[in-house]
């Protein structure tokens, strides 16, 4: 989960397009800090910790309402959408037909912690269908599990790449660059998953996946979350930016991190 955290905290400093739409920025600086995507990250992996490996659909979907609302109620003000936040503090939370990209950006825990893809696949639309059940908001957060999975499984990224067209049908043949020249803060699953597969399948690395990410302008915070995310499965995170990282989240944060780090090594 560091890989989405760290996007997120290295993106946010440059959402609608502060940034410049480049490469060339400084990883951390005043305006870094981390937002909704990573509270919710953080949600995510509690509760799929704490309803365990072998639990259902329901008894996972359960954990994830008791765990977002729990998370999103300490940090009330990180940045959540409208719709999410009424969820968050309603006292019978209903999905509300989401295809934002929210149900992408806090998925990454279920990239980690199952054997098959199609338990991984599972529980990702279980942690989406709770409040982002639109088949678009459920297959972003599917897509982006697969790819996590399928990427600390060794496939190349040709194999990652054509399990995502043909299992999801998302269309990332777009160029990095055709896709900053449009002007657009879109925060929907079809807008940022193409973009963050395009980041993450050109990237080298994976602090050259995250400013890949964040060179697209717009919702950044969320697209480096995204392909922090994926590009964690494939390349790892630096020790240095681990380090990093557990520096710059309050301590209750930290220990869940640290927690879920223990239980995927
Ligand atoms: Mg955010």
């Amino acid at each position: 989960m560091y890989g989405a955290i760290l996007g997120d905290i290295i993106g946010s400093a440059f959402e609608f397009d502060r940034g410049g739409k480049t490469k060339e920025f400084p990883l951390f600086c005043e305006e870094s800090t981390w937002t909704d995507d990573t509270v919710m990250t953080i949600a995510v992996a509690e509760a799929l910790m704490e309803a365990g490996r072998d639990a259902t659909v329901p008894e996972i979907e359960a954990a994830c309402v008791k765990s977002m609302q729990k998370w999103g109620r300490k940090y009330p003000y990180a940045g959540y959408g409208g719709r999410f936040i009424h969820w968050v503090h309603s006292d019978d939370p209903h999905p509300y037909k989401s295809y934002g990209n929210g149900s992408a950006m806090r998925v990454s825990a279920a990239g980690w912690l199952y054997d098959t893809i199609e338990r991984t696949r599972e529980v990702a639309r279980a942690t989406a269908a709770v409040s982002h059940n639109h088949p678009e908001g459920i297959k972003g957060a599917e897509c982006t599990a697969a790819v996590i999975f399928m990427a600390r499984q060794g496939a190349t990224d040709e194999a990652i790449a054509e399990y995502v067209k043909v299992e999801f049908g998302y269309d990332f043949s777009e160029s990095l660059d055709a896709m900053r020249a449009r002007h657009a803060h879109v925060e929907s699953c079809m807008d940022s998953l193409p973009k963050a597969m395009r980041a993450f399948l050109d990237g080298t690395s994976y602090e050259d996946v995250v400013r890949n990410a964040v060179s697209l302008g717009g919702d950044t915070d969320t697209l480096g979350a995204i392909a922090g995310a994926m590009a964690e499965g494939f390349y790892g995170v630096p020790e240095d930016l681990k380090k990093e990282c557990l520096e710059r989240v309050p301590k209750d944060m930290r220990t869940v991190i640290e927690r879920f780090d223990a239980l995927i090594s």
